[in-house]
C-alpha cells in the first residue's frame, strides 16, 4: 500500500494525476450511461450503441493510462512506441465491448459480474501493452505480487461496477457504477506502476521511431476529446430518449384510458397500441409492436390507410384466433416523439352491426314467421312487374292474397299466443309448398300473399293455392286441437287480369272475398264481376264496426203467444241497424258480415244487455228471446258474461231464452254444449232456433235439453194449403211432444196457417198474424209498461182472432 502511495505522491505529477482522474470519472460516467443504452436496444440499434459505448469506455481508460502516464516522472529519458500505444487502445475499446456486450446480453447478477470482469481484463490488457510502448533508458523490472493485485483489483472493481450500473438502473445507480470503473481504472493502473522499478542503463537506447511524451500528451487530448464528444452525445441522445420515453408513456397511459383501440404507426408499422386494441386483438398489450397494419386488417385497408382523411372506414380486425371482428377505423396525423406518425383509432362495431342487421331484419321481414314483411312485398310485386314488362315475353304473373277464416275466432277462444302458433303453422305450410323464386309474405294480421312469378299458364295459381290449402288441411289433421283453421285463397294475374301493382292487389283481393263467402278453404281466381260486390261488402264491414258506438243499432220486439189461450208468452228481441244512408238494413244481411269480420262479438253484447235491461224493466214477467250467433257460443267467456248482464240488469234468469240455430251448435259440438250447460245452470232457457233448415237432426235435439224448438218460418208458409209442408210440421211437433218439448211455429203470417197450428196443437206461435216486431213502446199493454197506444201493425191478430176462433175450433 505504502508503495503505491509513494508511487502516487512521489513519481507522479499530482495535478496530471487529478487530470487523468478527472478524465476518467467523466468516461465512466458516460460509460455508465451508454450501457442503459446498450441494455435497452434490441438488435441493429444494441449493436451501435454497443460501438459508442465501448468506443468511448475504452477511449477513456487509454486517455486516462497516458494522462497517469505523463504524469509519471522517472526522471530519465522516455519516449512511446507508436504501434503499441494504438495496439493498446484497441485492446482497450474491443474487450470493454466483449465485455458489456457479455454484461447486457441478459439480464442477471453473472452476466453483470463475467461481463464487468471481462471489461477489468481490457483495462488490464490496455495498461500491460500500453506499459510495453513505454520506454524507458534503464531496465524495467516488475514486482509480480503487485501487478496480480492490480489486475484482481481492476476485475473485481470493474465487475462491481457493471452490477451496480445494470442491475437497478438509476440515477444513483449510474453515479456509483461510474465511481466503482473510476476506481477500476485508476486502481490498476496506479497498483500496476506501483509494481514498476526502474533501473537506469545507459547502454539503453530508445528507438527512433518513438513517439515524445508531449506528442502522447497531444494524443491524449485529442482521445479525451472523442470521449467528451462521446459523452455529450450520449448525454444529449439519453436526455431526448427520455423525453420520448416520458411522452410516450404518456400517450399510453392515455390511450390505455381510451375504450376504443388506438394504434400509434409509423407508415404502417405499428410502433405502440393500447389495452383495448391488444384485448380486441386476444393478443399481449406489446405483441402487436412491430407489427403491420396489413397483418390486422388485411393488405388493401392497411393501403387505404393513408387516404383516410380523419373520415371513417370499416374493416375486419384479425383476431388471433383467426377470427374477425368488424371495426371502424379512423386514422389521423399526429406528431409523436418529433416525428408525424398516423393514429389509427379501432372501435368494434360488433353491437353496432348486430343492432343494424336487426333494424334491416325488422325493416323487411315480420318478427314473428320470419316471413316478409308488407314493405319486402312491395318492392318485389313492383320489381317483379317491371322486370316482367322489361322481358316482354309471355307467362304470368300471379298474386294470391292468403286470409285465415275466423282467425279472429282463434285469437278470441285460445288467447293470442294460440294466435301466433297458428299463424307461424300457416307460414311454415305455406312456404313448405313454395318454388324457387316464389315469394310468400304477411301483409298484417292473418293475411299472407304468395308471389309466383313467370308461370306458363293461369292454372298453375290454382296449383299453387291448392298446394298451400292442402298443406294447412294435413297440419290440421295431424295437430292435436286440428280442424279449426282454415283459409281462402285469392288470385289476380298479371297482366291477364291488372297491368299494375294496386289493380292487382285489389282484385287478388276482390277474389278473396268471393272465396270466403263462397265457403272459405278454398281459392277463387279475380273475375271482373266480383268486383262491386266485394267492395260492398267491404264498406258494410268498415261501418259495422263503428255502428255501435254511432248508436245507429236498436232493438225491435216481436210478440210470442200461446196458440191455444192467444195468451202472450214473451217477445223475440230482433236488432235493426238503421244506416244513416241506405236506412234500415235487415239482419239477415248485416249479420253474416258481422259474423264474418267478427263484429258479431260486440254487437251480440250489445243486444244482451239491451234486451235484459229492457225487460227487466217490464211489469208484466214475460219472457224476452235473444239471438244468440255461433261467434259468441264458442267464445269461452259467453256464459259469465250472461251472468254479468243478468246482475247487472237485475233479469230473472228464467225470463231470458236464448235462441242458437242448429248450425252454430253443430260448428264446435263439444265446446257449444259446454257454454249451453254454463248458460243453463244459471237458470236460463235456451230454445232452438230455425229448427227444419239446418241439419234437422235428432241427435243434436238430445245432445242438448233444449227448453223449445222454433220451427223456422219457411215451414209455416202456407202450411195449411200445401199437404207436404204439413207432413214435415206435423212430424217436428210429433218430435217435439215425443221429447217433451214445446214448439214454437215461426212467421205465422195467415189465420189459415194459425187454426193449422191449432189444429195440430201446437203450443206457441209468432209471425205477423200475431204481431210484427216492433219498438217496444208499441207493446206498453202487453209489458206493462205504459198506457197501451197499440199501433194495428204490431198488435196483430192473436189475441181477437184465437178467442172468436176457439168456439169454432172446438165445435169442429
Ligand atoms: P230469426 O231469429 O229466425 O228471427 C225471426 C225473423 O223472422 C225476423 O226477421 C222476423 O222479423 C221474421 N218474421 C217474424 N214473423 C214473420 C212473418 O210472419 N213472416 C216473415 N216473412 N218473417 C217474419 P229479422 O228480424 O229480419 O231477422 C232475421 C234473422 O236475423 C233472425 O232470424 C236472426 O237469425 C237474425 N237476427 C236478428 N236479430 C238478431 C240478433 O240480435 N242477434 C243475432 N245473432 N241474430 C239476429
Ligand atoms: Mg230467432
Ligand atoms: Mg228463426
Amino acid at each position: 500500500m505504502l508503495t503505491v502511495y509513494n508511487c502516487i505522491v512521489n513519481q507522479h505529477d499530482p495535478r496530471l494525476v487529478a487530470l487523468a482522474a478527472l478524465i476518467c470519472g467523466i468516461s465512466s460516467f458516460s460509460a455508465a450511461n451508454l450501457l442503459h443504452h446498450v441494455a435497452r436496444s434490441t438488435d441493429r440499434n444494441r449493436l451501435t450503441w454497443l460501438m459508442i459505448a465501448a468506443t468511448s469506455t475504452g477511449f477513456g481508460i487509454w486517455a486516462t493510462h497516458f494522462i497517469a502516464m505523463l504524469a509519471f516522472t522517472p526522471g530519465i529519458p522516455n519516449a512511446y512506441d507508436p504501434g503499441l500505444s494504438v495496439l493498446s487502445l484497441a485492446a482497450a475499446v474491443v474487450l470493454t465491448a466483449v465485455g458489456m456486450s457479455v454484461a447486457t446480453l441478459r439480464g442477471g447478477i453473472d452476466h453483470y459480474l463475467v461481463g464487468g470482469a471481462i471489461l477489468g481484463g481490457g483495462i488490464a490488457t490496455m495498461h500491460f501493452v500500453g506499459m510495453q510502448a513505454f520506454e524507458v533508458q534503464g531496465r524495467i523490472v516488475w514486482n509480480p505480487l503487485l501487478v496480480a493485485i492490480s489486475l484482481l483489483a481492476g476485475m473485481t472493481l470493474a465487475a462491481l461496477a457493471m452490477l451496480v450500473v445494470l442491475r437497478r438502473p438509476s440515477l444513483a445507480a449510474t453515479l456509483g457504477g461510474a465511481a466503482l470503473l473510476t476506481l477500476a481504472i485508476c486502481t490498476l493502473h496506479f497498483i500496476a506502476m506501483a509494481a514498476v522499478s526502474i533501473f537506469p542503463d545507459s547502454s539503453i537506447e530508445i528507438s527512433q521511431y518513438t513517439v515524445q511524451p508531449t506528442s502522447q500528451a497531444f494524443a491524449a487530448a485529442a482521445a479525451s476529446l472523442v470521449i467528451l464528444v462521446l459523452s455529450g452525445a450520449a448525454l444529449w441522445i439519453d436526455l431526448r430518449f427520455h423525453r420520448h420515453k416520458l411522452e410516450a408513456d404518456r400517450m399510453h397511459g392515455l390511450a390505455n384510458a381510451a375504450v376504443e383501440g388506438l394504434i400509434v404507426c409509423d407508415g404502417t408499422r405499428v410502433i405502440s397500441a393500447n389495452d383495448s386494441i391488444a384485448r380486441l386483438t386476444g393478443m399481449a398489450a406489446g405483441g402487436l409492436d412491430g407489427m403491420e397494419l396489413g397483418d390486422l386488417f388485411g393488405e388493401r385497408a392497411a393501403s387505404d390507410m393513408s387516404g383516410f382523411g380523419g373520415q371513417p372506414r370499416e374493416a375486419e380486425l384479425r383476431n388471433r384466433d383467426g377470427t374477425t371482428i368488424p371495426v371502424e377505423l379512423i386514422a389521423r396525423s399526429i406528431d409523436y416523439c418529433g416525428k408525424p406518425h398516423n393514429v389509427v383509432a379501432v372501435r368494434d362495431i360488433r353491437e353496432r352491426k348486430k343492432a343494424e342487421e336487426e333494424i334491416l331484419r325488422l325493416a323487411h321481414f315480420d318478427p314473428l314467421t320470419g316471413l316478409a314483411n308488407r314493405r319486402s312485398f312491395s318492392s318485389r310485386l313492383e320489381a317483379e312487374i317491371v322486370s316482367m314488362n322489361r322481358a316482354g315475353k309471355g307467362g304470368y304473373l300471379a298474386l294470391l292474397l292468403l286470409d285465415l277464416d275466423r282467425f279472429k275466432e282463434v285469437n278470441d277462444l285460445y288467447g293470442h299466443g294460440a294466435g301466433d302458433a297458428m299463424l307461424q303453422k300457416v307460414a311454415h305450410c305455406a312456404a313448405g309448398v313454395l318454388r324457387h323464386g316464389q315469394m310468400i309474405a304477411r301483409l298484417g294480421g292473418d293475411e299472407f300473399a304468395i308471389i309466383a312469378p313467370n308461370l306458363p299458364d293461369p292454372l298453375a295459381a290454382g296449383g299453387i293455392a291448392d298446394a298451400v290449402l292442402a298443406a294447412m288441411r294435413e297440419e290440421n289433421r295431424l295437430s292435436a286441437g286440428g280442424g279449426l283453421v282454415s283459409a281462402s285463397i285469392g288470385i289476380a294475374l298479371f297482366p291477364l287480369d291488372a297491368e299494375d301493382q294496386t289493380s292487382l292487389i285489389g282484385h287478388a283481393d276482390t277474389a278473396l272475398y268471393r272465396a270466403k263467402t263462397e265457403g272459405r278453404d278454398t281459392y277463387r281466381y279475380f273475375e271482373a264481376s266480383m268486383g262491386a260486390e266485394a267492395r260492398d261488402k267491404r264498406v258494410m264491414e268498415h261501418e259495422l264496426r263503428q255502428a255501435i258506438a254511432r248508436k245507429e243499432f236498436h232493438l225491435v220486439y216481436q210478440p210470442q203467444k200461446e196458440i191455444s189461450s192467444g195468451r202472450m208468452i214473451g217477445f223475440e228481441a230482433l236488432v235493426r241497424w238503421r244506416h244513416p244512408e241506405r236506412g234500415d238494413v235487415s239482419p239477415s244481411i248485416f249479420i253474416p258480415v258481422a259474423e264474418d269480420s267478427g263484429a258479431i262479438a260486440h254487437i251480440g253484447e250489445w243486444v244482451l244487455t239491451a234486451a235484459c235491461e229492457e225487460a227487466a224493466r217490464w211489469e208484466n214477467p214475460l219472457t224476452v228471446a235473444v239471438n244468440v250467433s255461433a261467434v259468441q257460443l264458442h267464445n269461452p267467456n259467453f256464459s259469465r258474461k250472461v251472468h254479468e248482464t243478468l246482475l247487472k240488469s237485475g233479469l230473472a234468469p228464467g225470463r231470458l231464452e236464448l235462441e242458437i240455430t242448429e248450425t252454430a251448435l253443430v260448428k264446435d259440438m263439444p265446446r257449444a254444449l259446454a257454454t249451453l250447460r254454463q248458460v243453463k245452470a244459471l237458470g236460463v232457457r235456451v230454445a232452438m232456433d230455425d229448427f227444419g233448415t239446418g241439419y234437422s237432426s235428432l241427435s243434436n235435439l238430445r245432445a242438448f235439453h233444449f227448453d223449445k224448438i222454433k220451427i223456422d218460418g219457411s215451414f209455416i208458409k202456407s202450411v195449411d194449403k200445401n199437404g207436404q209442408v204439413a207432413a214435415i210440421v206435423r212430424a217436428v211437433l210429433g218430435l217435439g211432444r215425443g221429447l217433451g218439448l214445446p214448439v214454437l211455429a215461426e212467421g205465422v203470417e195467415t189465420l189459415g196457417e194459425l187454426e193449422f197450428l191449432d189444429a195440430e196443437a201446437c203450443e206457441i206461435g209468432q209471425g205477423y198474424y200475431l204481431g210484427r216486431p216492433g219498438p217496444i213502446e208499441a207493446f206498453g199493454e202487453l209489458t206493462g209498461v205504459t198506457t197501451p197506444v197499440v199501433r194495428p201493425s204490431t198488435a196483430g191478430h192473436g189475441d181477437r182472432s184465437i178467442a172468436a176462433l176457439k168456439p169454432r175450433l172446438r165445435s169442429v
